[in-house]
């Protein structure tokens, strides 16, 4: 077209013609600022190149007539397949119809750029003896000499290093593609040569995807886009929407072919077909930055958990997590702020979804607190009515290399700087404060452990007290006060009384002839008998007085604010009790009292000896009665 233009002397020159002997007529060349190498191409697939010699036997395509096919046709090592069409020439490489294609760089490098023949690599440069090698010069309607002379004059300024920069510049190599493989079909060649691809976004989804201040794409999927438009050589055309729910309306509607981003539900499945996810980003939780962090799912269990509305994990979590008390939201701003006034305890969202409110709102009030095992998992979402889409798309999606992956991740996840600043600081600042903020998660994290262990440890602690102060004053057989602790409440009582002037009472028990029941029925019947005499000094006495066992076969029972006359009453009860209880096993038991009163002066010791003494005369007068000893 160019050439055509100056041919007919609508231009006063060309930029970049090659020299032909018939072209001098009307053309003032240059020199040529570039000479097209011709070049060895191969399949990836080729095995060990060592130079020329390791094309023997092999079929080599060249296009037909070219000034070097005598040449190669002269070694005789390979078979030389003549071509008419470049096209279908480089083709055939990557379809394996050939082995090799020597050809020039520029019109190959060109054509495997447009058709994304991927599976082809650049082996070497093909010497020619003689070699006339095709070049580029500027030409010049003959017209205008001077003109001419300019532009040489210009190119002979340039260095060689200069002019092979320009020309990796504006030519470039095919090196760049090496690591992308993806082999279309023709049928799917021919549908990209076609068609413009058109596809919907989510317009408010950063960092995943949205519109800028512009109206374009941007966000994770727009840098997957541009990648997949330089993969296939298509072109996409985004059809602009105002929500996610019209992006899916207008794939239904076949106003657009896909979706950038997408997640795969049932309910999609029954209208669209899903590549395999490109993009898998982890879930988390936040809340606020005072509440402890989530371990397990199990520590959010009957508490207020936010999702936004219409994600497709929804459905998901609220199977695999039914004790979750989960609550639809219309989106993440409203949920972020629901768990910053407590409406809700936690809110669920990805990671850089969430970390992405976060640079801009609710630092130093929310935090993220857990992380989910599921990840989400983005699709290109075609509509199911478009096959040979939905296998391009997946070539695509096959052939993403590996580094981009986080070189996207690590982009949108950063943070948002503003204009006229400098880069360099921010950049050094937020790289301070991100660390900062993950120190101050790792240290809550460790905090949160050592507080959790340490209120165990108290929590056991006082159990083994409990244990302890138990053993130490309850008596293991009958449950009642052991001596220690009777011994302890007198002292206290007496020293009350000491100051306070109150009456209270100290009733030493015997059992009657208690050695014959161990004789007859054995030690643990004794026991036993034991036992049901302290279930009946329990029962019988008032709930401010109180009962424990001194030893052996003897007990003691103190009873408060009691006259004489009532205190009597109140034993003599307690032995009618017993002697007309009918004891298992051993029948009738009967048992004889002493009792003391305090008065002034008095000590344990004391009080115990006139009991005891009292005691003794119960005994010595025939047993099952109560003696009172006033001195
Ligand atoms: P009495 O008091 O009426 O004079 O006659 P007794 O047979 O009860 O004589 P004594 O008080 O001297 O004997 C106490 C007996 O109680 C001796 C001991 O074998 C028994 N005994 C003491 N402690 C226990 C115990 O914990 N369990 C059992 N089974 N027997 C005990
Ligand atoms: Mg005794
Ligand atoms: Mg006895």
């Amino acid at each position: 077209m160019a050439f055509n233009a100056f041919k007919d002397k609508k231009v006063h020159m060309i930029s970049s013609v090659s020299y032909t002997k018939d072209r001098e007529a009307f053309t003032l060349f240059t020199t040529s600022y570039y000479d097209i190498p011709i070049m060895i191409f191969l399949r990836d697939d080729f095995g060990v190149y060592n130079g020329p010699e390791s094309l023997k036997d092999k079929k080599v395509g060249i296009t037909k007539d070219i000034f070097y096919q005598e040449e190669l046709e002269s070694l005789g090592t390979f078979e030389i397949k003549p071509y008419t069409s470049l096209l279908e020439l480089t083709r055939d490489l990557s379809l394996h119809r050939i082995d090799a294609v020597i050809e020039n760089l520029t019109a190959i490098n060109y054509l495997i750029k447009k058709h994304g023949y991927t599976n082809i690599i650049l082996a070497d440069e093909f010497t020619v003896a003689n070699k006339t090698v095709e070049d580029l010069r500027f030409g010049v309607q003959p017209k205008y000499p001077l003109l001419k002379s300019i532009l040489q004059k210009s190119l002979d300024s340039f260095t060689k290093d200069e002019r092979n920069k320009l020309a990796n510049k504006w030519i470039g190599t095919i090196r760049e593609y090496g690591t992308q493989h993806i082999q279309l079909s023709e049928k799917e060649t021919a549908y990209i040569d076609r068609n413009v691809i058109k596809y919907c976004i989510d317009p408010i989804w950063l960092p995943f995807e949205g519109l800028n201040e512009k109206g374009e794409h941007t966000g994770m999927s727009s840098d997957y886009y541009k990648l997949f438009e330089k993969i296939l050589s298509a072109k996409f055309n985004l059809v602009k929407t105002s929500s996610w729910s019209q992006s899916l309306d207008y794939l239904k509607q076949k106003k657009c072919d896909m979706l950038a981003l997408s997640m795969e539900t049932p309910q999609r499945k029954k209208y669209i077909n899903f590549t395999d996810s490109y993009l898998e980003i982890p879930l988390v939780i936040a809340n606020k930055i005072d509440d402890s962090f989530i371990n397990e799912m199990k520590d959010l269990k009957g508490k207020k958990i936010g999702i936004t509305k219409g994600y497709g994990f929804v459905e998901t979590l609220k199977e695999k997590y039914q004790y979750l008390n989960i609550v639809e939201i219309n989106n993440i701003d409203e949920g972020l702020d629901q768990v910053k006034e407590g409406k809700i305890f936690a809110y669920i969202d990805a990671l850089a979804a969430i970390g992405h409110e976060f640079q801009t709102k609710y630092f130093g009030e929310l935090k993220i607190a857990g992380q989910l095992s599921e990840k989400l998992e983005f699709r290109i979402a075609v509509r199911n009515d478009d096959e040979v889409l939905l296998n391009v798309m997946q070539k695509a999606v096959n052939s993403i290399p590996a580094e981009m992956y986080s070189e996207i991740l690590n982009k949108w996840s950063s943070i948002k700087y503003e204009r006229g600043i400098d880069y360099s600081l921010v950049w050094k600042v937020i790289a301070g404060a991100i660390f900062i903020f993950f120190l101050i998660i790792y240290w809550n994290r460790k905090i949160t452990k050592a507080n959790d262990l340490l209120k165990q440890a108290q929590k056991d602690i006082e159990e083994k007290n409990k244990k302890l102060e138990k053993l130490a004053t309850i008596d293991n057989l009958t449950n009642l006060y052991n001596r220690r602790k009777l011994e302890e409440l007198l002292k206290l009582e007496i020293n009350r009384c000491e100051r306070f002037n109150c009456n209270f009472s100290l009733t030493m028990l015997d059992i009657d002839h208690f050695k014959e029941v161990n004789d007859t029925y054995g030690h643990q019947i004794g026991d036993k008998v034991l036992i049901e005499i302290a279930n009946i000094l329990r029962n019988s006495i008032r709930k401010t007085d109180f009962a424990g066992r001194y030893g052996g076969e003897e007990f003691i029972i103190v009873c408060f604010e009691a006259q004489k006359e009532e205190i009597i009453k109140i034993i003599e009860n307690i032995r009618v009790d017993i002697q007309n209880h009918d004891f298992d096993i051993v029948g009738r038991k009967t048992v004889s009292f002493g009792i003391s009163i305090f008065k002034d002066g008095d000590t344990i010791e004391s009080m115990i000896k006139r009991a005891d003494s009292a005691l003794y005369e119960a005994k010595e007068t025939g047993r099952n009665k109560v003696v009172l000893h006033l001195k």
